[in-house]
């Protein structure tokens, strides 16, 4: 595959277009530059989500270029029932536990309940697995963990596990050293987390975002995983490849990858370990994130490390998760994301201003249909609501037909 075949592959996708109504030519070649640099060396200092800005104003000439020539344009909206974002919140288990001396020098993280608990080892302020799926669980939110194959003892939390699945939770592979950049490594480190915990996992972030372009994509793809949740900037607030929503990376000769990236939007050691800020800098920095990713109705993706969340700092997560669900749009695990983005994609036939799906589309599916003055559309087996400039239509089932007269 050419570059230029990629970011149309990629433009297709991220958009929701139908089949054939991009003509590659038409895409301007500083937006296949763009890109291309975006998932070959990404952008480390990008405050703004700038490949998604670039995207959004390339669909609006899209659409009018559409709606001169064919009369109208339609697109698949990028979540379940047209929410306006999505938010997919995650936690890295680095560790479970750690000395008592370590937690006596670094006792002011703590609060003075935790610190007698954990002194007395009565209580581990670092093992939180069971606090945070309660509490979510109590919100009715449901969260990723990424676990380490062999930093602690996974045996320990073999009926947790079952629990967490059973529950909705979902479990992931923390990649361990060398996993990023060597395929043996990764597969024994995948087995050895599924084989203590006995289950598959779907999903892989690596430890301390360790990632090279585009090996890291190549090895998670090959090592069978369904997405990767790693790419981001440990040390900055920044859109490291400049999108906000899932993609498909490339490999080394730009075949798009069955893997699924979702890109990271903001790590909590970001705001305390890199960044110093206190505890409303760091909550006002989290959601200034969210509302540039709700801006490009993107995948707002949280990781929040399960070891800090009873230590100064870390503690705000509780509010963190109040305000997002106060803010709306559809909540999922990383893999139920990645789910529903590649069931997304599925083939959309436009011709002579007919449209059909040639493969089931999900459950959720809203598209958005603009109408040039004088057309009309006609619909079987969708509903269809009115907005000021555009129809909402919905299949209501695999089968369905869209036609613009
Ligand atoms: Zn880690």
């Amino acid at each position: 595959m050419t570059k230029k075949e990629y970011v149309k592959h990629l433009l297709d996708d991220t958009l929701g277009l139908p089949l054939d109504s991009l003509v590659q030519d038409y895409i301007p070649g500083e937006l296949v530059d763009l890109v291309s640099q975006a998932v070959t060396e990404g952008f480390p200092m990008e405050t703004d989500p700038i490949v998604e800005r670039a995207l959004s104003r390339f669909d609006e000439e899209l659409e009018r270029a559409e709606l001169e020539q064919k009369g109208y344009s339609i697109r698949k909206m990028r979540w379940p029932r047209g929410a306006s974002h999505a938010v997919c919140l995650t936690h890295d288990v680095d560790n479970v536990g750690h000395p008592r001396s370590h937690l006596w020098r670094t006792r002011s993280r703590f609060g003075f309940l935790d610190l007698v608990l954990g002194l007395t080892g009565l209580r581990s302020p670092y093992d939180n697995v069971q606090m945070i799926t309660e509490r979510e669980k109590e919100k009715g939110v449901r969260s990723t963990f990424f676990f380490l194959s062999g930093n602690y003892d996974l045996n320990a939390f073999a009926e947790k596990s079952t629990w967490m699945t059973r529950n909705g939770f979902e479990i992931g592979l923390h990649g361990d050293f060398g996993t990023h950049s060597s395929m043996d490594a990764m597969l024994s480190a995948k087995l050895r987390l599924e084989s203590s915990l006995n289950i598959r996992v779907e999903g892989v972030r690596e430890h301390y975002l360790k990632f090279e372009f585009p090996i890291t994509w190549e090895i998670a793809d090959e090592a069978g995983f369904g997405y990767d949740a790693t790419v981001g900037q440990p040390d900055k607030l920044c859109y490291k490849v400049g999108l906000c929503s899932p993609f498909h990376p490339p490999s080394a000769t730009w075949r798009p990858l069955n893997l699924l990236e979702l890109p990271l939007t903001v790590m909590d050691t970001t705001l305390w370990g890199y960044l110093k800020l206190g505890e409303p800098e760091g909550f006002e920095a989290v959601m200034s994130m969210f509302d540039a990713v709700t801006r490009f109705k993107g995948l707002f993706v949280l990781l929040w490390h399960q070891e800090a969340i009873k230590m100064r700092g870390g503690r705000i997560y509780w509010r963190i998760v109040d305000e997002l669900l106060r803010r709306g749009g559809y909540l999922d695990t990383a893999s139920g994301i990645a789910g529903w983005w590649r069931s997304r994609g599925f083939p959309l036939k436009a011709e002579g201003g007919i449209v059909r799906p040639i493969a089931k589309p999900p459950q959720g599916l809203v598209m958005r249909v603009k109408l040039s003055q004088g057309a009309r559309l006609e619909s079987r087996n969708c509903s269809v609501e009115e907005r000021s400039e555009f129809l909402l239509v919905s299949p209501l089932g695999d089968e369905f037909e869209i036609k613009v007269i």
